[in-house]
């Protein structure tokens, strides 16, 4: 298949999931909108109710107190007011202002404890009117109230006066509230089981926590939540709600991403695979289809000779005699040609079919490579070639299955005939434990980065030299498994000065 088709094919099969996928973010987006309003207005109820809860402590007590104040006698008002904080401890300090006379209780000329001092320090810009303890009329206030809850901040502390003014003496008379006492009582709404899962949390006016309930570890002002103010009373103080299906929308989304993610690199990757795959059919049936042009071109050459010659002289039309024994030589040769070819394709099965079997035996190399070399003595001759040989006269034993041997060197002679020129050398040396069996030729070599893969099936260097001669690509890949099969190994090396060195490696036997 085409490049460009195979990249068509995969665009085509990747858009359909872009698209599902561009429509699954808008459906999920909009999903997720939905659970976020859900969400938001949980929240925001679930905070109001709080609010509502913790107003509601807040005004009781604010009544119960404004009651209490009210239902004092003028006449023993001092003694009642001196008496209330050590019978209820959500008042802290009582006091009584009278116009005129100043503050009676605590009266400043008296013995003050520490808490005392500290009060009449708080009420000064109350009694000196800088603080208002009426609301100004047109915010809400209306007419001066007689009575009333006042909410103040002190050295950054929030303080609570809850004071009463007699409508005629103008004497002005209250509590300051103990704030524990409040909190106290609060503490108990923040206590037992969470609701679902939200974080709810109740902050200062400076926004510090001070209760809270539910996912406590979470940091809640980093995630989306509702917030309510707590009332007049507590300026700044708000409840505030987060969580509650915040969370599953963001899982969503991670879901989403996941899914699409892996469906994604599913195509991708089966798509690699199959292109991947598709590739190598195609290379190998490309290689088959060649290996068989090339296959049936071999053979074709020797049969055409062969006829051509015993045609002639089966019609008696060659008469001199050393002309016949040359013809007779030439289809001789020829035959051996097509033997080596035909055994050739045949390992080159059995091998694949891992059918090749081999009977060792004890082997004369010298003996061997010097034999071939002289069957192959007249092919040289006749290519203008020279034959040299520097094999040694003694034996040189090896274990080996003799063919498969000679078919490996054969087809490093016949390489070397084929794309060697000036000379061949065939060599026999012995190093240390092993046996080399070398065939050199002075062609133009191969190049470096081709020297392991002339050893792949079918492969064939893709040259001038050898689009011009006939070849399978099986010679040299069929020689290194009949070797390796058998502990022995080839290898393509460069000559000094010029040309290939194939290199046959065997462990010697003694
Ligand atoms: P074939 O010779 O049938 O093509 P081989 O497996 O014997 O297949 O060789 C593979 C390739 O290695 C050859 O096509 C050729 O390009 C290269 N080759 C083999 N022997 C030589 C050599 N002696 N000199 C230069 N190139 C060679």
């Amino acid at each position: 298949m085409k490049r460009w088709a195979m990249g068509l094919l995969g665009v085509l099969l990747v858009l359909p999931v872009l698209v599902v996928g561009g429509l699954g973010g808008r459906l999920l987006r909009h999903e997720q909108q939905s659970r976020r309003s859900l969400a938001q207005n949980a929240q925001r109820s679930q905070a109001q109710m709080m609010a509502q809860k913790l107003g509601g402590i807040a005004q009781r007590m604010e009544s119960e107190t404004l009651a209490e104040l009210s239902a004092l006698p003028a006449e023993s008002r001092l003694e009642r007011l001196e008496a209330l904080p050590a019978e209820r401890p959500l008042y802290r300090q009582a006091f009584l202002y009278e116009p005129g006379r100043g503050l009676i209780l605590p009266s400043p000329e008296g013995a003050l404890t520490h808490a005392e001092r500290e009060f009449i320090q708080r009420m000064e810009p109350i009694l000196d009117g800088r603080i208002p303890l009426e609301k100004p009329a047109g915010e809400g206030g209306g007419a001066p109230a007689a009575s009333g809850c006042l909410p103040w901040f002190d050295q950054n502390q929030l303080h609570l006066l809850c004071w009463r003014r007699d409508a005629g003496s103008q004497v002005l008379y209250g509590v300051e509230l103990e704030l524990m006492s409040l909190l106290s009582e609060w503490a108990a709404c923040f206590t037992g089981p969470p609701q679902g899962d939200f974080t709810t949390v109740l902050l200062d006016g400076e926004g510090h926590p001070v209760f809270q309930m539910g996912a406590g570890a979470e940091d809640w002002s980093v995630r989306p939540h509702a917030a309510v103010p707590l009332g007049d009373l507590f300026p700044h103080w708000q409840v505030v709600v987060s969580g509650a299906g915040m969370a599953e929308a963001r899982g969503l989304k991670s879901l989403y991403v996941l899914l699409l993610g892996s469906l994604l690199a599913a195509l991708v990757g089966g798509e690699a695979l199959l292109f991947w795959q598709a590739r190598r059919h195609y290379l190998d049936a490309r290689r088959k289809t060649t290996f068989v042009s090339n296959v049936s071109h071999e053979l074709k050459t020797p049969l055409t000779t062969i006829r051509m010659y015993a045609e002639m002289l089966e019609e008696g039309r060659v008469l001199e005699e050393d002309k016949r024994a040359k013809y007779l030589r030439v289809i001789g040769e020829e035959c051996r040609r097509l033997t080596r070819l035909v055994n050739n394709v045949l390992d080159f099965s059995r091998i694949e079919q891992h059918r090749r079997t081999y009977s060792p035996t004890r082997v004369d190399v010298a003996a061997l490579a010097g034999s071939l070399a002289d069957q192959q003595e007249c092919r040289c001759r006749e290519k203008g070639l020279q034959l040299e040989r520097d094999i040694p006269s003694a034996p040189v034993w090896v274990s080996i299955d003799r063919d498969a041997l000679e078919q490996a060197l054969l087809n490093l002679l016949d390489n070397a005939l084929k794309y060697g020129g000036g000379e061949i050398l065939v060599r026999v040396a012995q190093g240390p434990g092993e046996v080399r069996v070398e065939v050199l030729d002075r062609g133009p070599g191969v190049p470096a980065t081709k020297r392991e893969k002339i050893f792949e099936k079918f492969y064939r260097v893709d040259d001038s030299l050898t689009t011009t001669i006939a070849g399978s690509g099986l010679g040299l890949s069929i020689a290194r498994q009949l070797l390796r099969d058998q502990g022995g190994d080839v290898r393509c090396l460069a000559r000094e000065g010029g040309g290939s060195c194939f290199q046959i490696l065997l462990r010697e036997r003694a």
